[in-house]
């Protein structure tokens, strides 16, 4: 099962992979979707960052039909995964003509009733609002064929077990239920025994790989900010010949393309190419005429060249085997290499799973502050003003005009800064993404959170520190107030750093105990 060919479904299934740019099938896919097409009912362990979601994707628009019911839903616990799924979904079913739906709480109900009226095939939603619908009888479940159970370890966590299970009773008892999750904790192993039917596992593959030893960092990013934080370091370090990942060709293609824009010398690579545009790629990239090849990690298998000085995973590796594949291809030869790995909050899950399998460790490193940025681009910018300089005077009487009308009122010096901050300021400007914990009563900069454990499991505030600073990769001195009680725990971080420790920290273990998090109430403040 190397190719998405290879498993048994539909031309306009394969054509919508093609278009999302997929290469072959993730590690949990191949093992996944056979068992799902074969009508298994199947427990998947697999986090954000490995495929699952089009693992059950797939087999759901396979299965679906274009008549007017209901015949597969997804629940999750968050809104944002539901509509991030039923876009998956959708772009899956690109060449079908099936109708997907996002339902979750704090939309407005009768826009939902009047979208599930228009008639639905897929219906992917939280479980609290899922109900509410099946109160109202405005969600019909008698025809579902196929439940999937999305992040199940998040959804007990918040409190949803109950609504699950009424909602499992809604629906058909020859239903095929799926069921992914992070982690296995008993009440899900206990729903899974209740509710599925001679369920298959799949997991990750677990047996260990050592990985070679070269330098290994990550940076914490946020997913809309990627590209800058990506240039930011680019601009920070000295590379010789670099690869950078990414999962699609797609994804290639586009960071090529927002690359070359912006002056670097990249190019691309990924198996849509042909023989001959290929041989020219890696040709540009031995003789080092280009210094940054982008690579799918299908494409980059056959690359040998010895002096790759830094390898970026711009895109987390599917598994900890794609991680170790990758970061091999620097380091060769007795040379120094360095390999990145840039990590989004809800990936940081996925960057623990690499470094358990591979045995290794990856070192947290800040984003270069744009100063620091600068700081190394003066020469080259004064370069490009040189050569600016130099040219020819063509059409540049207007920006006289404009510098002379601006020097009565201003200091020529200054008007020149403010017209090069314009030229290579903003291009990296890294703006910070809306993870919204509203307000939690915390001091200035910072966010304050609550945690479901205290004293009673040894909750101790100088380890909790040390932990936080690990797990999150923040240093450990930027942690603000920690108070712990005999059943919670009340501790301060820094703004930009809270939704890494959240996205940590929640469905952690701690002594033992499962740790949940949430942002503070401020009248919990003491
Ligand atoms: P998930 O783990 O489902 O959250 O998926 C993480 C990301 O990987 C999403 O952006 C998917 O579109 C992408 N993805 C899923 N399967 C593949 C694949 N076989 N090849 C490349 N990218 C994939």
């Amino acid at each position: 099962m190397n190719s998405f060919s290879d498993f048994n479904i539909s031309k306009n299934i394969l054509d919508a992979i093609h278009d999302m740019g997929f290469e072959e099938p993730s590690p949990i896919q191949k093992s996944s979707i056979p068992l799902i097409l074969e009508g298994k009912d199947l427990i998947g362990q697999a986090q954000t960052g490995t495929g699952k979601t089009a693992a059950f994707g797939i087999p759901i628009v396979e299965n679906v039909e274009a008549k007017n019911r209901i015949q597969a839903i997804v629940l999750t616990p968050t809104r944002e995964l539901a509509i991030q799924v039923s876009g998956e979904i959708r772009r899956i079913a690109r060449h079908k003509k099936i109708r997907t739906l996002p339902i979750y709480g704090g939309q407005s109900i009768s826009h939902q009733i009047r979208a599930l009226k228009q008639g639905v095939q897929v219906v992917i939603g939280t479980p609290g609002r899922m109900l509410d619908h099946l109160k109202r009888k405005t969600l019909k479940l008698d025809d579902v064929k196929m439940l999937v159970l999305d992040e199940a370890d998040e959804m007990l966590d918040m409190g949803f077990i109950d609504d699950i299970e009424q909602i499992i009773r809604h629906t058909n008892r020859d239903r095929q239920t799926l069921l992914f999750s992070a982690t296995m904790p008993p009440p899900i192993r206990r729903l899974a025994s209740k509710y599925m039917n001679k369920p298959e596992e799949v997991a990750i593959n677990r047996t260990r790989v050592a990985a070679p030893s070269v330098d290994q960092v990550y940076y914490k990013v946020f997913e809309r900010t990627k590209l800058d934080s990506l240039c930011r370091i680019l601009d920070s370090e000295d590379i010789q010949l670099g690869i950078v990942f990414c999962r699609t060709k797609r994804g290639v293609d586009e960071l090529t393309d927002a690359l070359q824009e912006r002056g670097y010398l990249a190019d691309g690579l990924h198996g849509d190419l042909t023989q001959s545009q290929r041989d020219k790629v890696m040709k540009a990239f031995r003789d080092a005429s280009i210094e940054l090849l982008v690579a799918t990690d299908v494409a980059a298998r056959g690359i040998d060249v010895s002096n790759v000085s830094h390898v970026i995973n711009y895109d987390i590796p599917q598994d900890p085997e794609s991680y170790v594949h990758r970061i091999g291809r620097t380091g060769r030869a007795g040379r120094k290499g360095i390999a990145m790995t840039l990590v989004t909050p809800r990936e940081l899950k996925q960057l623990r799973t690499i470094e358990k399998v591979s045995r290794t460790k990856l070192e947290a490193r800040n984003l270069p502050s744009f100063e620091e940025v600068a700081e190394r681009q003066q020469a080259a910018w004064k370069q490009q003003l040189i050569q600016q300089l130099e040219r020819d005077e063509d059409h540049r009487e207007i920006f006289y005009e404009i510098v002379r009308e601006l020097s009565e009122e201003y200091p020529t010096d200054r008007v020149a800064a403010a017209a090069l901050q314009l030229a290579f300021g903003q291009t990296h400007h890294v703006e910070e993404e809306v993870y919204d914990f509203g307000e939690t009563g915390a001091s200035k900069g910072m966010v304050r959170f609550f945690m479901n454990v205290g004293k009673n499991v040894n909750i101790e505030p100088r380890k909790l520190v040390q932990d936080i600073s690990e797990l999150a990769g923040i240093p450990a001195r930027s942690i603000g107030r920690i108070d712990v009680f005999d059943r919670f725990t009340f501790l301060e971080v820094p703004r930009d750093a809270a939704p890494f420790v959240y996205e940590a920290l929640r469905q952690s273990k701690i002594n033992g105990a499962r740790v949940n998090l949430e942002p503070a109430k401020p009248r919990n403040k003491r």
